[in-house]
């Protein structure tokens, strides 16, 4: 459950756009969120429901969290709530009808009432087409909170009734600053946050014990290269193909291998804050110092060129060598 601070740091916008909103009593009847997965969209629906049955409203827009109905969202069982999640693979109209029958009666607690159709996307023509005029013919009291990662495939009749609210990807610093409130190292932390903009994947990302061995394979191949480049190609053979055994797993291991090399053009151009192998700064400073930046960024190009030919579907260990005898030339 997440407080409007922290969803503030997530999407400053959207919150924004909803302080303003509630506490000038302006709620849309419909809204849209659309965005990528793990954007904070249905933790900020709960948020908007808090604020919008809050008994007692902090500053005129925050639920307080302790009154009756705050409580009873939070535990996932307000009367005039309803959340509707695909049944299998769409959501079908009987669930739209039964909302319906749900919403002709007035509230069980009070005269509001608000729906979540959590990927609505998935609604079937005929749950689309039902929803469409429960959305043309809005009960006072009634909102309606519609949630997609698939902006592109709903109906436009259905758009052009919603408050469309979009949520961002989140900034490399937020999710590392997420994961650090988690205990998550700030060595795994910072790499994770370059990886992914999804919060719940950068979670999943820094509990895996593979990617944690994964950084570590990494580090001994440019390691190798720095110091032994003729035995990089035996590297490849004996533990970095056995490792990253099939095309994503090694898309991973080149990424990982990127951020290094873009590390020591970061510290070439005293961009020290944007290092992320933060634990590996004073070797990457040496060897920034080493290197000419025209070789640092030959060597980035390298590795992008080599992610191009693993989706052109080159021979993974074909591909590799070939990088190992760029990234050796120095
Ligand atoms: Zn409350």
């Amino acid at each position: 459950m997440k407080t409007w601070q922290q969803l503030s740091q997530y999407q400053p916008r959207a919150l924004k756009v909803f302080q303003n909103t509630i506490q000038k009593d302006r709620l849309a009847h419909a809204y849209l969120f659309e965005g990528k997965r793990g954007t904070g969209k249905k933790e900020a629906a709960l948020l908007l429901a808090r604020s919008y049955f809050c008994e007692q409203l902090v500053d005129g827009f925050q639920p307080c969290e302790q009154c009756k109905n705050c409580k009873r969202i939070q535990s996932g069982n307000h009367p005039d709530l309803h959340v509707i999640e695909p049944d299998g693979l769409s959501i079908k109209k009987w669930q739209i009808q039964s909302l319906q029958e749900e919403f002709s009666k007035t509230g069980v607690e009070s005269n509001r009432k608000l729906y979540i159709i959590s990927d609505c996307d998935k609604m079937t023509t005929n749950a689309a087409n039902s929803l469409l005029k429960f959305l043309e013919e809005p009960t006072k009291g009634t909102m309606a909170i519609l949630i997609t990662e698939q902006i592109q495939l709903i109906l436009s009749t259905i758009l052009s009734r919603c408050q469309i609210i979009s949520f961002q990807p989140l900034a490399p610093a937020i999710i590392k600053e997420a994961l650090m409130e988690n205990g998550v190292p700030i060595h795994l932390a910072s790499l994770v946050s370059h990886l992914t903009n999804n919060i719940e994947e950068a979670h999943q990302l820094s509990e895996d014990e593979w990617f944690a061995e994964a950084r570590l394979i990494v580090i001994k191949l440019y390691e190798l290269l720095i110091h032994q480049p003729q035995k990089g190609l035996l590297f490849i053979h004996s533990q970095w193909m056995p490792f990253f055994d099939d095309k994503e797993k090694l898309e991973s291991g080149l990424d990982l291998l990127l951020y290094l090399y873009k590390d020591l053009i970061s510290i070439q151009a005293s961009l020290d804050d944007d290092v992320v192998y933060h634990d590996l700064m004073t070797m990457l400073k040496q060897q920034a110092l080493q290197l000419s930046q025209r070789a640092a960024l030959n060597h980035v190009v390298s590795i992008m060129e080599a992610k191009k030919r693993l989706h052109a579907n080159v021979h993974p260990q074909l591909l590799m060598e070939q990088l190992v005898l760029t990234l050796q030339e120095g």
